[in-house]
């Protein structure tokens, strides 16, 4: 793809100290235009800068808007390194399939993504278990406050330089069963990476948070009785030294992190069940000790494992409220595959080309 290249003149100072999560924006975004006549064109890396839109742009009135979430990794070398890219871009695709977006080229998107990472490689930072976050996006841009699929979209991917999620070690989260709210129906957007998901799902956060609790596990809509996934995450359960996690069959976000895992254990010679689990059977195992160990998988966190389980009155503790052996091998491994310290043999990171 040939992309336009605009120069900053205004280049920022890199963040010092803290780095958070989603706090800082590098110098440069890409953006590539879409029109019913042209298609996909205009493709452009140019100096990081608000957007203006109509007020009746589509997206604000009717959410039709997909995104995806990555990173790029600093390995010991100095190279920069993407985990499993080519997953992202078909997942995006598989986005925008169900909210009537047009798809992207995967050589295009990912092609986008090397050049922006590679222009912004000085932003990787250095520091143990910190990566650029890297978010692409594509919403509808058409102004008009009739409802259809516009005729008009902007694809554009920003930057981000994160801090290691684990500031105090691989601390277990609490997390909250939510009986009431449900974040996807069969039929409806559950596997599709997109932000009117999100908007519906934040009220429930806020209740967990409210409560003492971390995060959120939802339950499948129709009966509230099966286990889904954590609020950004797939979760995942050892019982009985077998892996359970609940399957992929429309409500469920297809995680890269989730697919990574269920190879990884599965080469370690584990069971893994992608089964959907009852919520009484799973605090009934937390209670009788089968339960070994939980955690969550997502690319922000890479595995976050949980200490605390809430459904209803019920409280579960898992591990004595530490991080299990199964939860840490995994950790370990896939932390350093994507920062290049353990060997790849999956073939699943992929290496910035200098320009
Ligand atoms: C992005 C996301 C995940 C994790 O997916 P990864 O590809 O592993 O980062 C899980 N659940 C939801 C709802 C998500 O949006």
């Amino acid at each position: 793809m040939d992309i336009k290249f605009i120069k900053s003149n205004t280049p920022k100072s890199k963040p010092e100290g803290k780095l958070g999560f989603g706090t800082y924006y590098t110098d440069y975004m890409f953006q590539m235009k879409w029109t019913t006549e042209k298609g996909w064109h205009n493709p452009t890396i140019k100096p990081y800068a608000p957007i203006e839109l109509d007020p009746a742009t589509m997206v604000l009135h009717y959410a039709q808007e997909t995104f995806e979430g990555m990173k790029a990794y600093r390995n010991d070398n100095d190279d920069i390194l993407l985990f499993r890219p080519e997953m992202n871009a078909r997942r995006l695709n598989r986005s925008n399939e169900r909210l009537c977006m047009p798809a992207i080229e995967e050589e295009d998107f990912l092609d986008a993504v090397n050049k922006l990472v590679d222009i912004e490689r000085d932003w990787v930072p250095k520091e143990p278990n910190t990566s650029l976050y890297i978010r692409p996006f594509v919403f509808a841009t058409e102004a008009g406050v009739g409802v259809h699929a516009a005729n008009s979209y902007l694809f554009m991917i920003i930057l981000s330089p994160v801090g290691s999620y684990y500031a105090n070690g691989l601390a277990p989260v609490k997390i909250y069963v939510e009986d009431e709210y449900v974040r996807a129906a069969k039929g409806g957007t559950g596997f599709a990476k997109c932000g009117g998901n999100y908007a519906s799902s934040i009220i429930a956060q806020q209740k967990a948070k409210k409560l003492g609790y971390d995060q959120v596990l939802w339950l499948d809509a129709q009966h509230r009785r099966y286990v889904e996934e954590v609020g950004t995450m797939n979760a995942m359960f050892v019982i009985d030294n077998e892996i359970f996690t609940a399957p992929i069959e429309g409500t469920v976000l297809d995680g890269i992190t989730r697919n990574s895992c269920i190879q990884l254990l599965k080469s370690w010679g584990y069971k893994v069940n992608e089964k959907a689990l009852e919520i009484n059977d799973l605090m009934k195992y937390a209670k009788d000790g089968s339960l070994t160990e939980a955690f969550g998988t997502g690319t922000a966190a890479v595995i976050s494992p949980i200490g605390i389980l809430r459904y209803k009155d019920d409280v579960a503790t898992i591990n004595n409220n530490t991080i299990g052996t199964v939860t840490e091998k995994l950790f370990n491994e896939l932390a350093g595959i994507q920062w290049g310290k353990v060997e790849d043999k999956f073939n699943w990171t992929h290496l910035v080309e200098k320009a």
